[in-house]
C-alpha cells in the first residue's frame, strides 16, 4: 500500500550560488517532496510504509514540532490509517505543528522526555487491546528502510549530477548513511554536517545505516563543527547562513539545513573540502523550523 509513488529527486543548479561560493553548487530540493513543510522524512516514511496495511495503527514520537511526527500524520492521512504520537514537550511549541496533527486526524499526547518510553508502551497496549496493529516506528524514522530509500535516491542523484561531493545535513544519521552507501564506488564524497551529536557517536550512528543499506563504510565524514549551539538551538553563525541561503531564493532553517549551509558558508570549510568541486547540496527540508524558530536579527544580510 503506497500514498506516493516515485520521488525522483529534484535537482537544481544554482549559477548565483555558484558564482558567490567559489565552486559548483547544486542542491537536492526534498523540502519539496509532496507535503507541505516536507523533508527527508517522507522518503524515510513512504520506504517504511510500503508494508503498511488495512488495521494498522501507526506509533511513533518525537518533539512538539518534529517533522517525522507532522510527515507520519500526512501518510496516516493519505493511507487511512490511525496515527498516535508520543510528543515530548521540550523546545518552544508554536502549536502550528500541533494544529496541522489536528486537522490531519492523528491523536497525540505531550510527556515529558523521561516519560516517552513509558507513554509508548502504554499506547501501544491500549490499542492493540482495541484491535488494532500497532506499527511502532522508531522516532525520526531511523530504520533500515529509510536509510534505504536514501540509497536509492542518492543513486539516482549521483547518476544525474555527477557531484564531486555531496554535503547533507545529519541527525541520527539514517539518511547520511544511505547516501554514503550510494556514493560507494563512485567517486562522490559524502560530508555530513552534525545538527546535533558529537563526531564520534555521530559517526558510528551513520557507519550503522551505511549498514543497513548494505555499505561497510570504511570512512564516514561526519563534522561537528557547525552544532552552534545544539539540537534545536542555534547561534549567530546558523542565522547568517540562514540569512545568506533566502536572499538567494534558497529557504533554509536554522535547525536542520541552516547549520549545513553554514559549513558552505565557511572559508575554511571551503578551502579545504570545497574548492573547484561539484557540489551538490542535500537539502532534507525542516522549513517548519523556520517558521516556528526565533527570527533572526535584523541587519543580518549585510554580515555574510
Ligand atoms: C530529521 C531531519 C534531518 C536529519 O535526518 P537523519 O536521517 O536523522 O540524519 C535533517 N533535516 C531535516 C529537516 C530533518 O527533519
Amino acid at each position: 500500500m503506497t500514498a506516493i509513488d516515485a520521488l525522483e529527486p529534484l535537482i537544481e543548479w544554482h549559477d548565483r550560488l555558484s558564482e558567490a561560493f567559489g565552486f559548483e553548487f547544486l542542491a537536492v530540493r526534498d523540502d519539496l517532496l509532496p507535503f507541505p513543510l516536507a523533508g527527508n522524512k517522507v522518503r524515510k516514511l513512504q520506504a517504511e510504509l510500503q508494508t503498511a496495511c488495512e488495521g494498522d495503527l501507526l506509533l511513533s514520537n518525537g518533539g512538539v514540532d518534529s517533522n517525522h511526527c507532522r510527515t507520519l500524520a500526512f501518510f496516516g492521512a493519505r493511507l487511512g490509517l490511525r496515527v498516535h504520537l508520543v510528543l515530548h514537550s521540550e523546545g518552544d511549541p508554536s502549536g502550528f505543528n500541533l494544529s496541522l496533527l489536528t486537522r490531519l486526524g492523528a491523536s497525540f499526547e505531550i510527556v515529558p522526555s523521561h516519560g516517552i518510553r513509558a507513554a509508548l508502551d502504554a499506547a501501544e497496549a491500549e490499542y492493540a487491546s482495541g484491535g488494532f496493529n500497532v506499527r511502532r516506528i522508531s522516532g525520526g524514522c531511523h530504520t533500515p528502510a529509510g536509510a534505504v530509500a536514501y540509497r536509492d535516491a542518492g543513486r539516482r542523484a549521483i547518476e544525474l549530477s555527477r557531484p564531486d561531493v555531496i554535503v547533507v545535513a545529519s541527525g541520527t544519521g539514517a539518511t547520511q548513511g544511505g547516501l554514503v552507501a550510494a556514493a560507494e564506488g563512485t567517486g562522490a564524497e559524502v560530508i555530513g554536517i552534525s545538527v546535533a551529536r558529537a563526531e564520534a557517536p555521530g559517526r558510528n550512528a551513520v557507519a550503522e545505516a551505511a549498514v543497513w543499506a548494505g555499505c561497510e563504510a570504511r570512512e564516514i565524514n561526519f563534522v561537528d563543527q557547525f552544532r552552534d549551539g545544539g539540537y534545536a538551538l542555534h547561534g549567530r553563525t546558523t542565522e547568517i547562513a540562514v540569512a545568506k541561503g533566502w536572499a538567494f531564493g534558497f529557504p533554509l532553517d536554522p535547525t536542520y539545513t541552516g547549520k549545513a549551509f553554514a559549513a558552505l558558508c565557511d572559508r575554511r570549510f571551503r578551502a579545504e573540502h570545497l574548492a573547484g568541486k561539484r557540489v551538490l547540496f542535500w537539502h532534507t527540508g525542516g522549513l517548519m523550523n523556520a517558521i516556528t524558530a526565533p527570527k533572526p536579527r535584523p541587519g543580518l544580510r549585510k554580515g555574510w
